[in-house]
This record gives structure tokens, C-alpha cells and sequence, in this order.
């Protein structure tokens, strides 16, 4: 066994000493998707033939038989049993933004009574979980409870393990109704990433290019998150009902030295890190970059990005892992957007390209005039798209964590703008006046084209304050929520950007001269669409002035963020590219609203319990305290002064928090009354959420007048910086 093998071994089951536990570069590549049924499994267990239908199912979508799929199971399941596997599971991925599971043995009665391993081509490809549990937003009667599972074979089988030894062969799904509506994240996902395909081949053959069969969106999700200790966790109701602080003064040393960003990290903190890259390298996810980010006890993890699909199964890995990665060291990993008030959120940066099966990314500036005139197109392309479609893409990271984050200082605002740099954005500016916009000086490649311009070989500028920010070879999308699973993010992405390829490649088609149309079409882009440019400083005031003007939508909550997705704008196009039905639409509206409304609820609630059962309790008995000491003060001859301004300070704020909290009851329940989703949702953002924040700031207030003895949770001070 190797050294890592050992680490992973012993991490896997929960003890982690940090002894010296070297790990060597050998060790890694044996390590490295040991636990994934991948191309080299697959390779090594199944027979020539077989594996090349899968080959073609895989890559070009082509029918699955079931001897085919028969065979693959059996050598599945072999494998899984060698690695230690009883149960095999079909995952997916429910509209809560979760992932689901349900475990079935391989255990198959004999005649004689005994067992024997099975697992065949019908369980591998389809599975029907009760699905009557799952959110469906109407889709799916509840008499109606089946739903089933479909083998996602794109993304490969894997083996799951945990702490307690267990194993359990993996496999990703598609969840949809016997309608075939989709009850998942992932379908769309999927059907999205077909018809971007399927359009950007369309340009790429206007084009002249002959070679390339698909396009795939590529996509890394870097995951931001926090890490605290499990003790002060366990001591805090609302972490542990929402994931986020309701309450809590800050601390006196905040984000303000800039100290955290990319510091050395602490031991304790490498040792998750390392534990969590183990598991992560096992499941085959390509766990690159780790640091500290800018908040206190706030961290990153990027992998190296891979197809959306693939992308999107490792984000939710990612975070499932960090979690349970965490709690072996004694940590807690909050993924909520806004864990802490006053310190930076945390955010999902999906980077987003598109790439050819022949290995072109289709956003990277070419050294030849044919490539600048595709990337040009296609950055036309995403400009159009991404202003035309804004709402959704603003729809698209809405939750309530992400209403606390955008528009908040040290966040991205709520409107959505595109970094595109001075010297690209110079460029496209002399292009839309019909100019060759030829660069200046030596940074440019000069390629002596007539209609196109040369390019900067390397745009790195870089633009932290930017929702969407390119980023010299791809796109960045910042405003994804941390907590959210990216499937729907980059299914909008996907689907708009195949609407704005389908109308350029039908203009391509059509054209005399290709390359003037391909001038034309980069220079109308930028005439209508390059308003949503913007380099400057995103978190500016200015700019939300100047986006107005612009007009470019600014929605600053996810009640009104959620209608872009709902509307008969949105039908028509997630019909036309066969991505979401109106009714599939319409159910991911009313679940999301219903999320919304149930995520405040909790928070109210446990506001509520919180000031009633700990803090009035706490600051009743201190003031006790406090008129007993005076008391005793009065005894031997003293005056009171301070004693009695204190309390008179106190008092005011309990006396407040007190009203408060009836306001905030009352606000409660008056908004769970209403029937219909949005009034309700309507009613939990206009009333409850105010309410909250009024009592907290009566709280907060009375935590810097108590004694630290006398508060019943631990501050601010100690969840961030006791690590
Ligand atoms: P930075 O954001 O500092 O430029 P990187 O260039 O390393 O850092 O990229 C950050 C993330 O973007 C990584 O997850 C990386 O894999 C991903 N990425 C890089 N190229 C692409 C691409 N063509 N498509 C999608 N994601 C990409
Ligand atoms: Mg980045």
C-alpha cells in the first residue's frame, strides 16, 4: 500500500493525526480517480466490442442495448466488489440543489437460500426512486409518485466511500417523470448542453471549419466556503437551522488588514485541505488550487475544469465532501453566501468556455486571422446573449444567501455586466464604428488582416468587482451562489448562448461573402449589445446610476429575480432549444418561491427562538445580576451611576427587542397565511425579512453592553478568529 493509499485510508475513517504523512507524486497518479469507473476501468474490464458501443453512447449519444448495458453492469459490479462495494445507488439531483440517494444491496436470493452479487443492465440504466417526496412544483401528482432515474453515462460511475468502511458504487442520473418532464437540475442541464452544441457547430461550419463534430461547454466551478470550529457551531442555533449567523456584533479585527487573502495557511486548516484533496483526487474530481480568500477563516478550493456535466457533478462532490471532510477534523464548512454580516461572502466562480472535440477552445484569441474572426464571433456570441438575457442569468444565482451577498459591498451587484478589459474593450469599440481597431504597440500581434483586427496576445487584466468577467480565454460568472448547485446557471448560459449562435450561424449560411458578414455581425453585437460592458468598479455607487441609464436590469431580490425564468419570454426560448417546457418552467418557479419562502420562515423562526430562549433569558438575569451588585454597592456606602446607566442602556434595548420580537411573530404568521407562492414569498421579503433585521440590530446592541460571561453564544470574535 502506498503511502497515500494509507493516508486516504486512514482519513477515510476518520483519524488524522498530523504526523508525518508525506505524500509523493507516484503515489498521487495511482491515487488519482482510483475510485472512478472511468476510461481506463472501462478499458481494462470490458470486452473490445463492448466497449465501444459504450464508446459511442457516450460520446455520440447513440442508443444504449440492453446486452450492451447487461454486460457493463456485470463488470460494474465486479469492480465496485473488489473495492469493497455492497450497495450500488442511483444519484441525482433533485430541484432542492442537493443531490439524492437511496442504497440497494447487490444481494440476489439463490434457491438454496443462499445469496449471490447481481447487478444488471436494467438496474444500471434505469432505477424508480419514490419520487413523491421530491420537490415537482405540480409537475408530477402526488397520486401519481413514480418518477425514474436514467443513467447519466457521460459522467462516469463512482465509488463513494465513508468513514464507517462502507462503499457504494455511484451512479449519475437523470430524474424525470413518466411524462418525461424533468424533476431534476440535470436534464436541462444535459439538454442544454446539446443544443449549444449543436449551434456553435452550425457557425463553426459557416465558417469553413470541417473537422469538429461537437462542442462542449466547459466549465470550473471555483467553491468558496468557510471553516469553524464545530464547538462554537454546536452552540448556535441559526448556524445550524440556516447556515448563517441571524445574530452577532463584529468583531473588533474584521477583513480591514487585508491579512487573510492568499495568507500561509494553519495547520489545522492544511490538514482538512489535504484530507479533502485525498477524497476529492479518489472520486477522480481535479482538485488544483487551495487558499485562504478575504474574509476570516474563509478558503477556496478550484479544480480544473472539465464538461459542464462532469462540472457540475464534482461542484456538488465538492461541497458534499468539504462538509464531511470538516467534521473529521472538528470543523464546520459553511457554504451560505453570507455566513457572517460585515466580512465578505462566499461566492462560486463558474468559469465558462465552449470547446471543440478537436480541442479548440472557442474563447481563446487565435494567432491566425481565421481564428480571431471564430473568436470574435463567438465572444459576439456571449455578448448578446448575456445582455439580451440578463434577468435569467440574474434568475439563475437568485437565492436567499445570494439576497444577502449581491449589491452588498465587497459582492458583485445585482446587475449583470460584462469585464472585457481596456484593450479588448478599445477594440470592440472601434470595430462597432466600423474601424479595423487595430491595437496599439507591441502588445498586439499584428496579423495584417483587412477587416478584422489583430488581438492582445494576452488580455490579463483582471477585475474582481465584475459578474462577468472575461478572463483571456473564458468567461467568469461570479454571482453564483456558493450553496447552489451550478446545473442551473450554466443551463441558462448554455441555452442563451445557443439562441444567440443559431441567429448568427443562420446569417452565416446565407451570406455571399462570409468574412463581411462576419465583420457585420461582430460590429451590430457591439453597437446593441456593448452596453453591458463595464470595466470600472463594479462595487461602486456610481455605477448603479450609470447602469440605470444604461438600462440594464438591476433586481435586487430573488423573489423578483425568479419571474425572468417564468415568463413568456422565457418559454419561448428554453422551448425553442428544447431545454425546458413551459410547464417544466413553471414548476422550477414555484419550487424556488416555495424555497424562498421556507428558507425565511426558518430564519425567522429561529430568530425567534433564539431572543426568546437565550438572549431576553440572558440579559433578564444579568440585569439581576446587576441590581443585586448595586444592591451591594449601596451597602458599603457607594454610589450606583455607573450600575444604573448600564442598565438604563440595557433596559432601552430589551425593552425594544421585546416589541421586536412580537412584530416579528406576528409578521410570521401573517405571511405563512397567504395561499398563493408568489403573495407568500412577497409577503416573507417585505415583512419578515425587515422584522428580522430590526431585532437583530436590538441584539447585537446588547451584545457589546453584556459581559462575553453573560452572553449565551459564542461572538463573532470567537468563531473567526479562534481556529
Ligand atoms: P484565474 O481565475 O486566476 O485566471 P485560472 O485561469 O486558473 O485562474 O482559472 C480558474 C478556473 O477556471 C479553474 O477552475 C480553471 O480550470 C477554469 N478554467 C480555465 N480554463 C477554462 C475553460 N476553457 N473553460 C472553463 N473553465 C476554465
Ligand atoms: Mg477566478
Amino acid at each position: 500500500m502506498s503511502v497515500l493509499q494509507k493516508i486516504a485510508k486512514e482519513s477515510a475513517s476518520g483519524r488524522n493525526e498530523v504526523t508525518s504523512k508525506k505524500t509523493h507524486s507516484d503515489d498521487l497518479t495511482e491515487l488519482f480517480g482510483s475510485n472512478v469507473f472511468g476510461d481506463r476501468a472501462m478499458q481494462e474490464r470490458l470486452p473490445e466490442d463492448i466497449y465501444r458501443a459504450l464508446k459511442e453512447t457516450i460520446e455520440k449519444g447513440k442508443l444504449l442495448t440492453l446486452e450492451v448495458a447487461n454486460v457493463v453492469a456485470n463488470a460494474m459490479k465486479d469492480w465496485a466488489i473488489e473495492k469493497g462495494a455492497t450497495h450500488y445507488t442511483h444519484w441525482f439531483q433533485p430541484l432542492t440543489g442537493k443531490t439524492a440517494e437511496k442504497h440497494d444491496s447487490f444481494i440476489t436470493p439463490t434457491a438454496d437460500g443462499h445469496i449471490i452479487m447481481e447487478f444488471s443492465g436494467k438496474q444500471l440504466i434505469k432505477g424508480e426512486p419514490d419520487a413523491s417526496s421530491f420537490p415537482s412544483g405540480g409537475i408530477r401528482a402526488t397520486f401519481e409518485a413514480r418518477g425514474y432515474t436514467a443513467w447519466d453515462c457521460t459522467s462516469p460511475a463512482f465509488l463513494k466511500e465513508d468513514a464507517a468502511g462502507n462503499v457504494t458504487l455511484t451512479i449519475p442520473t437523470a430524474f424525470c417523470s413518466y411524462t418525461s418532464e424533468a424533476l431534476d437540475k440535470k436534464t436541462p442541464l444535459l439538454r442544454s448542453m446539446e443544443a449549444v452544441s449543436k449551434q456553435a457547430i452550425r457557425v463553426l461550419r459557416a465558417l469553413g471549419n470541417t473537422t469538429a463534430q461537437r462542442v462542449t461547454a466547459t466549465v470550473g466551478a471555483e467553491q468558496e466556503y468557510f471553516l469553524i470550529d464545530k464547538k462554537y457551531y454546536d452552540q448556535r442555533i441559526d448556524l445550524i437551522s440556516a447556515g448563517r449567523t441571524l445574530f452577532g456584533g463584529p468583531s473588533p479585527k474584521g477583513q480591514e488588514l487585508e491579512d487573510q487573502y492568499f495568507g500561509a495557511l494553519k495547520d489545522r486548516i492544511s490538514a482538512f485541505m489535504r484530507d479533502l484533496d485525498i477524497e476529492l483526487w479518489k472520486m477522480g474530481v481535479l482538485a488544483k488550487t487551495k487558499h485562504n480568500e478575504v474574509a476570516p477563516t474563509q478558503f477556496e478550493m478550484a479544480p480544473i475544469f472539465s464538461t459542464t456535466n462532469v462540472a457540475t457533478d464534482h461542484n456538488q462532490l465538492v461541497m458534499e465532501t468539504m462538509q464531511k471532510v470538516a467534521l473529521r477534523h472538528n470543523l464546520v464548512c459553511l457554504l451560505h453566501e453570507k455566513p457572517f454580516a460585515g466580512v465578505n461572502g462566499s461566492g462560486k466562480h463558474n468559469n465558462w468556455s465552449l470547446a471543440t472535440d478537436d480541442g479548440q477552445n472557442l474563447l481563446e484569441p487565435g494567432n491566425t486571422p481565421y481564428d480571431n474572426e471564430q473568436f470574435l464571433i463567438f465572444l459576439a456570441a456571449t455578448l448578446t446573449a448575456v445582455d439580451r438575457h440578463a434577468d435569467k442569468l440574474r434568475a439563475s444565482a437568485a437565492n436567499t444567501g445570494n439576497d444577502l451577498r449581491l449589491g452588498a459591498n465587497e459582492a458583485p451587484p445585482a446587475i449583470i455586466s460584462v469585464f472585457m478589459g481596456d484593450e479588448l474593450s478599445d477594440i470592440l469599440e472601434a470595430l462597432g464604428k466600423g474601424k479595423s481597431g487595430k491595437g496599439k504597440g507591441e502588445r498586439f500581434m499584428a496579423l495584417g488582416v483587412d477587416s478584422l483586427p489583430s488581438l492582445p496576445m494576452d488580455n490579463t487584466d483582471r477585475n474582481r468587482t465584475s459578474p462577468f468577467a472575461f478572463t483571456g480565454n473564458k468567461f467568469e460568472f461570479r454571482m453564483v451562489a456558493s450553496s447552489a448547485s451550478i446545473a442551473g446557471p450554466n443551463t441558462v448560459l448554455n441555452t442563451v448562448a445557443a439562441e444567440a449562435l443559431d441567429e448568427i450561424a443562420t446569417r452565416l449560411e446565407k451570406a455571399p461573402d462570409v468574412n463581411k458578414e462576419a465583420t457585420a455581425i461582430v460590429r451590430e453585437a457591439v453597437n446593441k449589445h456593448g452596453r453591458v460592458i463595464f470595466n470600472g468598479n463594479g462595487y461602486a455607487a456610481d455605477w448603479v446610476k450609470e447602469a440605470k441609464k444604461r438600462g440594464l436590469p438591476n433586481i435586487s431580490n430573488t423573489v423578483d429575480a425568479l419571474a425572468a425564468m417564468a415568463n413568456d419570454n422565457a418559454t419561448k426560448l428554453f422551448e425553442k432549444y428544447k431545454v425546458l417546457s413551459g410547464g417544466e418552467l413553471h414548476s422550477r418557479y414555484e419550487v424556488y418561491l416555495e424555497q424562498y419562502t421556507k428558507h425565511i420562515n426558518i430564519e425567522a423562526k429561529a430568530s425567534i427562538d433564539m431572543v426568546k430562549k437565550q438572549y431576553i433569558p440572558s440579559v433578564i438575569s444579568y440585569l439581576g445580576d446587576l441590581g443585586r451588585a448595586s444592591q451591594d454597592a449601596k451597602s458599603i456606602g457607594l454610589t450606583v451611576t455607573v450600575q444604573k446607566d448600564l442598565a438604563g442602556k440595557i433596559n432601552k434595548h430589551l425593552v425594544a427587542a421585546y416589541k421586536k420580537l412580537a412584530i416579528l411573530e406576528t409578521a410570521r404568521e401573517k405571511a405563512n397565511s397567504f395561499e398563493h407562492a408568489k403573495e407568500k414569498a412577497e409577503a416573507f421579503r417585505d415583512k419578515v425579512v425587515p422584522a428580522m433585521h430590526g431585532l437583530r440590530s436590538d441584539i447585537d446592541a446588547l451584545e457589546f453592553l453584556l459581559p462575553t460571561t453573560a452572553w449565551p453564544v459564542p461572538s463573532y470574535a470567537e468563531m473567526l478568529f479562534k481556529l
